[in-house]
């Protein structure tokens, strides 16, 4: 090779769009950038807004965090912020009915194989108590309570795992102060027109709506679900999902903060959909994702409004979506990022993960101005890869359910099930083995806990769990159990720590 491959380095990264996903790609490309030769610009338009919700989060944000150096109680003061330990379902498999996804582990791995394998075997023979009892993650939401893991050997405090809830446009705006702060230059403005290079169809400028004209030799879409340079201006197509995930619209209304404040997302099942409540600091946001072949607008937020744990704050708002993803989220000389590479629905918190994954697999396979084309048909795997996996999870919230009693859960009773969906049913049911495959988002824990909470169990367990005494094992578990409950209740309250460690300031 000739020269060095910095003599093709990308001189100038364009951005457009400055909602979450510009925010963290700014970030990201900030910290990466940060005295180099590259520029990198973000373009946003006040006129147009951004979504203004993705306000809950999975674990995996601690990782995108410890990256960009930030440190967690600025962040969570900064942003309303509050912490979460699982999302709580309720009504799911059948009305009355709850159960918790939580981000910890159930018990702990016994004869190296997962506790739960163990859990069903007692299960089987009579003597396991509720699973509930034996997951620290769980005991602490029902008690509102939080700690950040402490360092305490063979104690269940050491792994406690943790994500965030907080307020989407501080979260933006705070991304925003780490980015300018690395040199990314901020324009305000609209982009009217995106020009291609006649031959070879790359983007080769921004035309905004003042007049001003924006060259660059890479450009990242974050422009919501206009995907205007990756879509508008690229065509690349949309793999609709909608036959899966029938939601298409939702309507959101904040209301007052709650007391006690749970560390927990809650997503309750409704007749056409089901109902986010996510507590924060200062207010709660709260909305009614639906299918609308089943209930217009206005009952959706008849029952929104019906539905709160906590006086409205705010006007009903109404998105409308598509579940699916982009068929080729790189082309060209362009990457999506966030809801213009696609969107998945809020169900399991995913989206802003998705946002991380694609920046994180970007920055692997970082182009040079000749965009190799294995390179962008490996980063399409990729990102095809991380989308299936999730929406096959999400998938299996709705399949599962029990509930005939409304025309959407009928549907979704009756639906399609995915292929790769279906063989790992086929699997849980007749060996209880769950399969974290391809290194994917969410693992044995997140599994078994959704397919059993959904009412989908088997008697079937891994046989070493066989290998230990039944007498043996009821005292572990009874052991495990306890441990449980003492080390729940020197957690503190989920409030105090906040307002011990992070509280946000009462004036905004
Ligand atoms: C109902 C709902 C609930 C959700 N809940 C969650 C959740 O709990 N957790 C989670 O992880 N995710 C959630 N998401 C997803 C999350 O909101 C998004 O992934 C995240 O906000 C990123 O959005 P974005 O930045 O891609 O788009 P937007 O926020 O829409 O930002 C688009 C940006 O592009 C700019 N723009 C557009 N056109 C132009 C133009 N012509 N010129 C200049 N600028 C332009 C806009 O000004 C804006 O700055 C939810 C999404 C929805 C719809």
């Amino acid at each position: 090779m000739k020269g060095n491959v910095t003599d093709q380095a990308l001189e100038h990264i364009i951005i457009v769009g400055g909602g979450t996903a510009g925010w963290i790609a700014a970030a990201a490309l900030g910290k990466v950038f940060k005295n180099r030769a590259a520029k990198v610009t973000l373009i946003e338009s006040e006129q147009i807004g951004t979504v203004g919700v993705g306000e809950a989060t999975i674990p995996e944000i601690l990782r995108f965090n410890r990256v960009l150096g930030i440190d967690e109680d600025d962040f969570v003061k900064s942003t309303y912020g509050t912490f979460k330990l699982g999302i709580e379902f309720v009504d799911w498999n059948c009305l009355g009915d709850s159960y918790i996804h939580p981000f910890g582990r159930y018990g702990k791995p016994l004869d190296s194989i997962a506790f739960y394998h163990h859990w069903q075997k007692m299960q089987n023979l009579g003597k396991a108590d509720d699973l509930t009892a034996y997951c620290l993650a769980i005991q602490a939401c029902y008690q509102n309570r939080f700690t950040r893991p402490l360092n305490i050997a063979n104690s269940p405090l050491q792994d406690i795992a943790y994500a965030f809830h907080f307020d989407a446009s501080l979260y933006a705006k705070y991304l925003r102060r780490h980015a300018e702060k690395n040199g990314v230059k901020r324009i305000e403005g609209l982009v009217q027109r995106v020009d291609l290079n006649p031959d070879s169809g790359y983007i080769e400028q921004l035309c905004l709506s003042d007049g001003r004209e924006l060259q660059g030799d890479f450009f990242i879409d974050c422009t919501g679900f206009r995907g205007l340079l990756i879509e508008q201006a690229l065509h690349t197509g949309y793999n609709d999902w909608s036959n899966y995930l029938p939601c298409n619209t939702a309507v959101t209304v904040a209301s007052k903060r709650l007391d006690p404040l749970p560390p927990y997302t809650r997503a309750s099942a409704r007749e056409a959909g089901w109902q986010w409540r996510i507590p924060l600091q200062h207010r709660t946001g709260n909305g009614y994702v639906f299918c609308d072949r089943y209930i217009d607008l206005a009952q959706a937020t008849e029952t929104l409004l019906g539905n709160l744990d906590s006086e409205p704050i705010s006007e009903p708002r109404a998105i409308k979506f598509t579940t699916g993803k982009r068929k080729k989220i790189w082309h060209k000389n362009c990457v999506a990022l966030g809801l213009s590479a696609g969107f998945l629905e809020p169900l399991e918190s995913t989206s802003i993960h998705l946002i991380y994954e694609g920046i994180a697999h970007l920055l692997g396979l970082f182009p040079t101005k000749h965009f190799s084309q294995p390179m962008v048909d490996k980063y399409n795997a990729m990102q095809e890869k991380t989308f299936t996996n999730i929406r096959d999870f999400l998938i299996l919230h709705y399949k599962l359910t029990s509930r005939t009693d409304s025309p959407f859960w009928q549907y979704c009773r009756r639906m399609d099930t995915p292929p790769s969906l279906q063989q790992k049913m086929d699997l849980y049911k007749a060996s209880g083995r769950i399969y974290r495959e391809n290194n994917e988002l969410f693992g044995e824990v997140s599994w078994f806990a959704v397919m059993r909470g959904q009412g989908f169990h088997t008697q079937n367990y891994n046989p070493i769990a066989d290998m230990i005494d039944v007498n043996s094992l009821e005292k572990q578990m009874a052991n495990i159990k306890q441990v449980i409950a003492n080390s729940c209740q020197t957690m503190p309250n989920h409030a105090e720590f906040i307002n011990k460690y992070c509280a946000s300031s009462t004036e905004r």
